[in-house]
């Protein structure tokens, strides 16, 4: 099957083309731990991802770490500032500094089960890429030098504004950015490579002593890792300008033919209405929710249950339904693992239906990753295999057992919950208080029964009992 894309440059669905897709997904800055909001845009890229192996395509996937930034370099200077002993130069501090929070987030994605893509590039190990890149720049003539700074100049290339559909009558060139971040409606010619002094974080150049500013990487990156342009570029919104503006100026004047197929970008999580984010301080990292109590697949289920394209409140609210969601999906995998087999033959009913589910979700998936709609799916699949179950007592067919497994397997192969299930989850300990209980009150034994489902219920387990079998049931 094709995936249907939605691409930011041309305002509309795209198909996706076979047999590889080669993705770059831009990635965090580790200058502190990732938060949630930024997670939302990880794992709009991780299930982009899966939906493309699952629909039968062959899958390049980079995720870059910006390790070399204003808020780095800060970050670096505060460690040799309460060491000054410590750190032969500030490169070493830089790589002190950006460490721990790049471990973090490797461990963060392993938490959520975001797949660990093909290639992980970090900035600062790119940088005569990039140095290359300022020349081909300069050699081409869209960008010049200022005081050993090297500038884009925008007026140069004639389609600059095309993905953000900007106002170029607001056109300030000659004057220049030389922050790594700024204001939509304040275009100017933007900082390629900045100087720096002997005392600050820097690498040599034609230009004098200096280092990157932050949107060159990707472009450099991208050339490097694929030797050419990609199919699918993705980021936050909150990229598509200036970000992804000048890696577009930079790649397509330096290297020439074709870019990026296809720009796909995840809006915002919020916090009453509001973007979540660092500067506004409304943010939680997954460390704060995890030490809160909150469970890594009720985030993952709840960050990829609403549509990619739509804004999403983070509320508590919003993480009981997504809980409520996981909880369903859990019960149901665990009641298939404890019913016995049996070789009776299978039911045509279950297979068709099963059948259907899986061409139905993938259906869903590859309609610009519809994962609301692909939910609905998965749950009424439950539904009817809940009913299934309960129909057939505690022993199954073999075949019957085989289709509703490889159903969750084949929804969970985008989901990604099944391996976040704690191990915990039902330990064997109340597995057997069911059983003897099961034996009291086939033994009419109704006090000893009783007994043992209050207990099982002070441990946070209800008892379900069907016609033909009974389950436990988290609370
Ligand atoms: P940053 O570290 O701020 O450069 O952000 C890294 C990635 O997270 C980028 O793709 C951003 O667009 C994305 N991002 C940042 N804040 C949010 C948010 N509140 N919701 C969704 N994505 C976000
Ligand atoms: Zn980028």
């Amino acid at each position: 099957m094709f995936v249907q894309l939605y691409n930011t440059l041309t305002r509309k669905k795209e198909q996706v083309e076979k047999p590889l897709v080669r993705i770059y997904s831009c990635g965090p800055t580790v200058y502190n731990y990732a938060h949630i909001g930024n997670f939302r845009s990880y794992i709009f890229a991780d299930i982009l991802n899966r939906t493309l192996k699952l629909a039968g395509y062959s899958v390049e996937h980079a995720m870059n770490l910006t390790d070399v930034d204003d808020k780095t370099i800060k970050g670096a200077l505060s460690l040799v500032q309460e060491n000054p002993q410590k750190f032969a130069n500030l490169k070493e501090a830089l790589l002190a500094y950006t460490k721990p929070y790049t471990e973090a987030f490797f461990d963060d994605l392993k938490t959520l089960n975001v797949t660990r893509f093909d290639h992980h590039p970090r900035a600062t190990e790119h940088i005569p890429a990039m140095l290359d890149l300022v020349e081909r720049l300069i050699k081409v003539g869209v960008a010049y030098e200022q005081d050993g700074s090297v500038y884009y100049r925008i007026s140069e290339k004639k389609d600059y504004g095309k993905l953000s559909k900007i106002d170029l009558d607001k056109n300030k060139t000659g004057t220049r950015y030389n922050t790594d971040e700024y204001d939509k409606d304040d275009i100017r010619d933007f900082v390629l490579w900045k100087a720096e002094s002997k005392d600050g974080v820097h690498w040599h150049s034609n230009h004098g002593d200096g280092r990157p500013g932050w949107h060159l990487e990707c472009s450099a990156m991208i050339h490097e890792i694929f030797k050419g342009g990609i199919d699918i570029h993705t980021g936050g919104v909150d990229l598509i300008f200036p970000h992804h503006e000048n890696e577009i100026a930079q790649s397509e004047a330096a290297y020439g033919g074709s870019f990026v197929k296809l720009w796909a970008h995840c809006e915002h999580l919020l916090v009453d209405n509001r973007k979540m984010s660092k500067s506004l301080g409304n943010f939680y990292t997954l460390r704060d929710l995890l030490a809160q109590g909150k469970k890594a697949e009720v985030l993952r289920y709840f960050l990829l249950s609403a549509h990619y394209s739509q804004k999403v409140n983070f509320s508590e609210d919003a993480l009981h339904q997504a809980e409520m969601g996981v909880e369903k999906f859990y019960s149901l995998w665990q009641k298939l693992e404890r019913f016995k087999r049996h070789s009776a033959e299978a039911s045509s009913t279950l297979k068709t239906a099963s059948e259907g589910a899986r061409l139905s979700f993938l259906t869903q998936m590859a309609d610009d990753l519809n994962t609301p709609r692909a939910l609905a799916v998965v749950h009424e699949y439950m539904r009817e295999a809940n009913i299934f179950l309960d129909s057939v007592g505690m022993s199954i067919a073999q075949d019957d057992w085989d289709e509703i497994h490889k159903t969750l397997l084949y929804f969970d192969t985008v989901l990604g919950l099944i391996a976040l299930i704690p191990k915990t989850e039902i330990s064997a300990e109340y597995i057997k208080l069911l059983d003897e209980r099961n034996a009291a009150r086939a033994a009419k034994d109704f006090a000893r029964a009783d007994a043992i489902r209050d207990e099982l219920l002070e441990a946070g387990y209800k008892i379900l009992d069907t016609k033909t079998g009974s389950h436990l049931e988290k609370l």
